[in-house]
């Protein structure tokens, strides 16, 4: 069956730099509505994955709005901390999402593991799983994923969230460093949507 390309669409999130990152990822044709033209809050994110926590938001923002909604959750997994924070990544800046206090605490977390973390090559990787949720109940899911290295220092001032500390394969450059039209080619949210290009 032909799918129906969806015209306008709000993106689930209160989230500003995910706000542009989806919004630049979706043909100039669709329209786009905010969670902030609804004044809407974001809903408990109690799943266990991401998948499940997208289709929270996801189901959530659309029940609210009786819009076709697209949302991401998305994180940074860090093996030599057994993952963390995945799904906690947003968590991990508190309550005012201070990504300071985030990339703080993963050096911190990183070296009570390891002292020498520092001298190794640390390897971690972005996840993002995105959800559309038609009013009708209709919901589709993808997953992506971009893998990399940690950075031992914060560099550039692209982007947001883990940017500075995250080294995708391949680069000498963290995406806090790179050009956000590069980023955005190759991020994880990037290689979610491509899969669920054909809807728009
Ligand atoms: P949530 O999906 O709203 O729970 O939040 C995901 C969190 O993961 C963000 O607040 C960021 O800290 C982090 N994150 C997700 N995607 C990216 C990215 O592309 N760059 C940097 N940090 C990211």
């Amino acid at each position: 069956m032909l799918n129906k390309k969806i015209k306008e669409i709000l993106i689930g999130t209160n989230n500003v730099g995910k706000l542009k990152e989806i919004s630049d990822l979706l043909p100039n044709s669709v329209k786009i509505f905010s969670t902030k033209d609804f004044k809407l809050k974001s809903p408990k994110e109690n799943g266990k994955s991401f998948r499940q926590n997208s289709e929270i938001k996801a189901k959530h923002f659309s029940k609210k709005t009786k819009k076709i909604c697209l949302a991401d959750d998305s994180g940074l997994e860090i093996d030599l901390i057994n993952g963390q924070p995945g799904i906690f990544s947003a968590r991990w800046g508190g309550k005012n999402n201070n990504f300071n206090k985030a990339i703080s605490r993963v050096f911190r977390e990183l070296y009570r593991k390891d002292k020498k973390w520092m001298e190794k090559k640390i390897r971690a990787r972005f996840i993002c799983a995105l959800t559309i949720y038609w009013p009708s109940g209709k919901i589709i899911n993808s997953e992506g994923k971009v893998e990399g290295f940690i950075s031992n220092k914060k560099k550039g001032k692209n982007g947001f969230g883990y940017d500075p500390i995250f080294i995708p394969l391949k680069s000498r450059l963290t995406f806090g460093q790179m050009n956000p039209k590069k980023k955005y080619k190759v991020d994880h949210r990037f290689n979610a949507y491509k899969k669920i290009k054909k809807f728009f």
